[in-house]
């Protein structure tokens, strides 16, 4: 029953903002078995958009049952990779064919500006699709000779085949890059997908479904069931017909996963939290680092996994880093979604508005400063916070240590290389890392120093599908992207056959 004329929306997005909830089970659009929903929220505005389905128990076991079925049948696997390919090359136009509208909707979702969904996530989606639609025809096994057989006594050979259905459950702060970035290297390996987006960001995955279809992706292939995670989540990660479960999310929600989903030696891949420090060495002019460590933090305000969250600047430049950062920062000052002069936009949600706002206090009481923003601008509704920057910061305050998953970050100094490296690595997380210096050689020694599964020298952020994606330690386990992102769809077998 929401009214849509009130909002300055599209008349293509007012039309799937209208739709009745359904899932996506085969195929086709399907009815819940049960009658709850969730509300779409504009995060700009704090109000109720449109609904979506809470999925049951019966719901997430259909979908699972599809998806066991298209896979069982070889109706994907067995087509000829060539044509895979070109259907997912197919579907890539389609969401190109749609860039605008799918911004709209992610902006309206999630609440990023609509002029980087349009510039990063639509675009990122697309690349990721044909970059993983290559592999479908390029997988292969390998010829290995056994070492202790006389030699042509045996024909032995690895064949690389898909895993088979796999459970893919994404977060909210990327929801269409991180739908697509799950299901691509599945179809290309040639596995069947259940695909559960967050319950704050599920409008595109959803929009996701009609292309998949027109594309040809045959049913059952590719189905999507929204709903909360606790229940919809859960039932499809112990689900046990599902082989594989894939998770980008929270570290702490990512263990109790890997521990449900080990229980039955489900293979599992986790892209999960971060805390990725930025380090500025002395040489590098500050009105060039100022503008690079903002973007870090404030992109998607803040709310990214590789986010660079803690700054390490050399005493010696530390207070010249700080300013060009803060003038830098008001380049990101928070606007609505789809204001075109806004770069950054509100945080997804309430939930999320108070778990940022509860950190930048704890961080006061526990004895930081603010040397920029930490409050609210002032707005109607939405959930916005401005750019942050936490000073007199020590190793064990909450802030340093946990991800805040917002737009705030912490300013430290640091004297020479192996105590920044030592300051760096001292989490419990290990997705990432920046390294801001025009020295050579110190940029290749912290490279390899820096217990991170990317590290970015003079620039951050920098994601591209051909390069292995993930984290050390409690960041995540496996790679995304590249060779592995797709390897990490197969299973190796062994044939030998005495002759
Ligand atoms: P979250 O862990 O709360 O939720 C992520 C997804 O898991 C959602 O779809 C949710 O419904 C589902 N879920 C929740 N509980 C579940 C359960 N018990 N069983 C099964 N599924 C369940 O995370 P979030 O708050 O949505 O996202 C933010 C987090 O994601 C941050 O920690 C961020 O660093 C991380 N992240 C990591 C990467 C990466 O590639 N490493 C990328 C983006 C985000």
């Amino acid at each position: 029953n929401v009214k849509l004329e009130q909002f300055p929306y599209s008349e293509a997005v007012k039309k799937t903002l209208a739709r009745k909830p359904a899932l996506f089970i085969n195929g086709a659009w399907v009815d819940s078995t049960g009658g709850e929903t969730l509300a779409v929220i504009d995060p700009s505005s704090g109000k109720e958009v449109s609904r979506f389905v809470d999925a049951t128990n019966d719901d997430v076991d259909r979908a699972v049952a599809a998806a066991r079925r298209a896979f069982d049948d070889g109706r994907w696997s067995d087509l000829p990779p060539m044509v895979r390919e070109g259907i997912m090359h197919k579907l890539a136009d389609l969401l190109e064919a749609h860039a605008d509208e799918l911004a709209e909707l992610e902006a309206i979702d999630n609440g990023k500006p609509k002029g980087m969904a349009g510039a990063i996530d639509v675009p990122g989606a697309i690349g990721m699709i044909h970059y993983m639609a290559g592999w479908a025809s390029k997988l292969g096994g390998e010829t290995i000779e056994p070492s202790a057989t006389p030699r042509g006594a045996f024909h032995s050979y690895v064949r690389r085949e898909p895993i088979g259905v796999a459970a893919q459950i994404v977060p909210w702060n990327f929801p269409l890059l991180m739908a697509v970035l799950k299901i691509s290297p599945a179809l290309a390996a040639g596995c069947t997908v259940i695909l559960k987006p967050a319950e704050q960001t599920s409008l595109t995955a959803l929009r996701l479904a009609d292309f998949l279809n027109e594309a040809g992706v045959p049913p059952g292939v590719v189905n999507i069931i929204t709903g909360n995670g606790h229940t919809a989540g859960d039932r499809l990660v112990r689900h046990p017909d599902v082989d594989k479960v894939a998770f980008t999310g929270s570290t702490e929600i990512g263990k109790l996963i890997n521990r449900t989903a080990t229980d039955s030696l489900k293979r599992v891949t986790l892209e999960l939290g971060g805390k990725s420090p930025v380090i500025v060495l002395p040489d590098v002019d500050p009105a060039v680092v100022g503008p690079g460590t903002a973007q870090a933090i404030f992109f998607n305000s803040g709310q990214v996994c590789v986010a660079g969250s803690r700054l390490y600047a050399h005493k010696s430049v530390f207070d010249k880093v700080l300013e060009s950062f803060s003038e830098a920062a008001s380049f990101w000052q928070p606007r609505a979604s789809l204001d075109p002069a806004g770069h950054m936009g509100p945080l997804v949600s309430d939930e999320q508005l108070n778990r940022v706002m509860g950190y930048i206090e704890e961080g006061k009481k526990a004895g930081a400063s603010v040397a920029l923003g930490g409050d609210n601008p002032a707005s109607e509704g939405g959930y916005y916070v401005n750019p942050t920057v936490l000073v007199d910061v020590t190793p064990n305050m909450s802030v340093v240590r946990e991800e805040i998953f917002g737009p705030v970050v912490v300013a430290q100094r640091f004297d020479d290389l192996d105590e920044v490296a030592r300051q760096a690595n001292d989490t419990s997380f290990g997705l990432a890392a920046g390294i801001w210096t025009n020295n050579l050689s110190a940029m290749h020694k912290l490279a390899a120093k820096l217990k991170a599964g990317t590290v970015w020298g003079n620039c951050h952020g920098m994601i591209d599908p051909a390069l292995p994606f993930g984290g050390y330690k409690e960041s995540g386990l496996g790679r995304e992207q590249g060779r592995q992102g797709v390897e990490a769809y197969t299973e190796l077998k062994s044939v030998i056959i005495a002759l």
